[in-house]
């Protein structure tokens, strides 16, 4: 089955997809691993990627698409695969549609991790450090034995790094949803979205991904 993972930063995404490529022997293809590996195999598209992150401008749509056509026509996507961030855009959207169809293959459904963004914010933003030592914490996941004093130095000094603070995380956030908005809104129509409740136990939510995966 040929899925595409969505969800914010903090939903657990990653450990649902490991997941599933666990229990369904699937790829996952994420766009990062798929621009290092093009990179690194110093592919013409790869090659191409490269030049423009070198001058540091954003890689044009022609060849982020030629990459991820390149990738789905291999030949370990037989089964299936799960894609993951990508597409980002609707000409993205419409242009996987249209490779897909080269290829012989079409999306069979989109499974969207849901937490809202106030737990996604407290998730994110809990981590601090000591500024004695640098060991890290985080407020609700992993506190301090004694609050506020450091387990393995005893300094009393801590610190939130600015992309760890609930503001920069609040933004970040924001953005993450007027990108996906539209992405969301395209796969709805085409009747491919199933939203899953990511504010629970990780195998509760696995359990969801599974019913809806065979359901597919
Ligand atoms: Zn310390």
């Amino acid at each position: 089955m040929n899925l595409i993972l969505m969800g914010l930063p903090g939903a657990g995404k990653g450990t649902q997809a490991e997941r599933i490529i666990d229990a369904y022997n699937i790829p996952h293809i994420s766009t990062g691993d798929m621009f290092r590996a093009a990179m690194k195999n110093e592919t013409a598209l790869g090659l191409e990627a490269k030049s423009y992150m070198d001058n540091g401008d954003l890689v044009p749509d022609s060849v982020t698409n030629g990459i991820v056509k390149e990738r789905l026509a291999e030949d370990d996507t037989a089964k299936g695969f799960l894609l993951d961030g990508f597409p980002r855009t609707i000409d993205q959207a419409q242009a996987l549609e249209v490779m897909l169809a080269d290829l012989g293959k079409k999306i069979d459904g989109i499974i969207n991790i849901d937490v809202p963004t106030d737990i996604l914010v407290d998730r994110l933003s809990g981590r601090f450090m000591c500024r004695n030592c640098g060991a890290t914490y985080h407020k609700v996941f992993n506190p301090t034995k004694v609050e506020g004093t450091c387990d393995r130095c005893g300094a009393h000094e801590f610190y939130q790094r600015e992309d760890d603070k609930p503001e920069t995380v609040k933004n970040r956030l924001s953005v993450n949803v007027e990108q996906g908005a539209p992405i969301l809104d395209f796969y709805t129509k085409k009747g491919l979205v199933h939203n899953i409740d990511g504010n629970r136990d990780i195998l509760e939510v696995f359990k969801d991904v599974q019913s809806i995966i065979e359901s597919l």
